[in-house]
């Protein structure tokens, strides 16, 4: 098929997102092929090829129509949206849908020894980042008056080296921030990956596997956490079960062969099961549990 009807998708070639974005789309059930420039995957049985890029470059690759959709962090797509109204335009892609991955926070972080005492105590001093449009957005937001050091990288050792008196970063577990003798102090942005796509209407071959595409990756964040269970119960003891099956919509019941008034019970649970459920199922009457991992829905 033609490029123009293939659809096309970014993503980070590597880093943090790669893994689980890669991951994505082959539970959508994308099989490829390796390009030889590892540059593009081929998609061999949906029209979807892969293009690996810089994450910072996949709000501009969709923008220019290179590619139809990118996975990139909700801290990206707000700093390329911050950037562009500042200068008076309008961005060129559209946030379809958050992802349950590549969770992290743009926070403010300041030396082990600094003397924090709440916001205003950031009032005036030099701020390194590499986000200044959201940080800047932030100060404007909190009435606070400080001095944007835009960095490209390496902001954590800009205390040390003195370029700035505290810094503005994406965190996950502040590991790196305490090998940096830094503390994190306040919350600028809380951030994930999401989905993003071109604005420009589609042809309809291509509008319908997007559309295909969003109800598969649906499918895929709601199988995640989901369980199946089954059990059996006696009849009396139906209603005290299905309200301790977690996040369950309306479970199936099955009367069972022989005496005694019996029941299986199968439900999709849409939260995690764990063992005090399970035990307390067991309090209500429940025998016989089962519970299987759900590979793929279809709502
Ligand atoms: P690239 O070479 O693609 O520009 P990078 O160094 O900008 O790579 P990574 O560090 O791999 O990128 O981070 C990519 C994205 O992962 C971030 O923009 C953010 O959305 C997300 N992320 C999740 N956790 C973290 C974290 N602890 N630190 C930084 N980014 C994180
Ligand atoms: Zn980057």
């Amino acid at each position: 098929m033609e490029r123009k009807q293939r659809l096309r998708i970014a993503i980070q070639k590597s880093g943090r997102l790669t893994e689980d974005s890669l991951d994505l789309l082959q539970r959508c059930g994308l099989k490829y092929s390796r390009g030889k420039d590892q540059l593009m995957c081929y998609g061999e049985n949906m029209p979807l090829d892969v293009l690996f890029v810089r994450d910072d470059d996949i709000p501009d690759l969709v923008q220019e129509d290179v590619c139809d959709l990118g996975i990139v962090g909700i801290n990206v797509i707000d700093e390329k949206r911050l950037a562009m109204s500042a200068r008076g335009t309008e961005p060129g892609f559209e946030l379809v849908q958050r992802m349950d991955f590549g969770r992290c926070r743009l926070s403010i972080a300041v030396p082990d020894d600094f003397a924090y005492k709440g916001l205003p105590s950031i009032a005036g001093r030099r701020i390194a980042t590499t986000y200044p449009n959201t940080l800047a957005r932030f100060l404007r937001e909190n009435s606070l008056e400080a001095e944007i050091v835009t960095l490209s990288g390496a902001v954590e050792i800009a205390p040390r080296l003195g370029r700035a008196d505290l810094i503005c970063d994406l965190v996950s577990t502040g590991s790196t921030l305490s090998a940096n003798h830094l503390r994190e102090v306040t919350t600028v942005l809380e951030s994930e990956a999401a989905l993003i796509r071109t604005p420009v209407p589609l042809p309809d071959e291509k509008a319908d596997w997007v559309r295909r595409l969003l109800l598969r990756i649906d499918g895929v964040q709601q199988v995640r956490e989901s369980k199946y269970i089954m059990l059996h119960a006696p009849r009396s003891a139906l209603e005290e079960i299905r309200k301790l099956l977690p996040g369950s919509e309306s479970p199936t019941v099955i009367p069972l062969e022989g005496p005694g008034n019996k029941v299986a019970i199968h439900a999709v649970c849409r939260e995690n099961v764990f063992w005090e459920t399970l035990e307390s199922l067991k309090a209500a009457g429940a025998s016989a549990v089962l519970v299987l991992p759900v590979e793929k829905m279809l709502a």
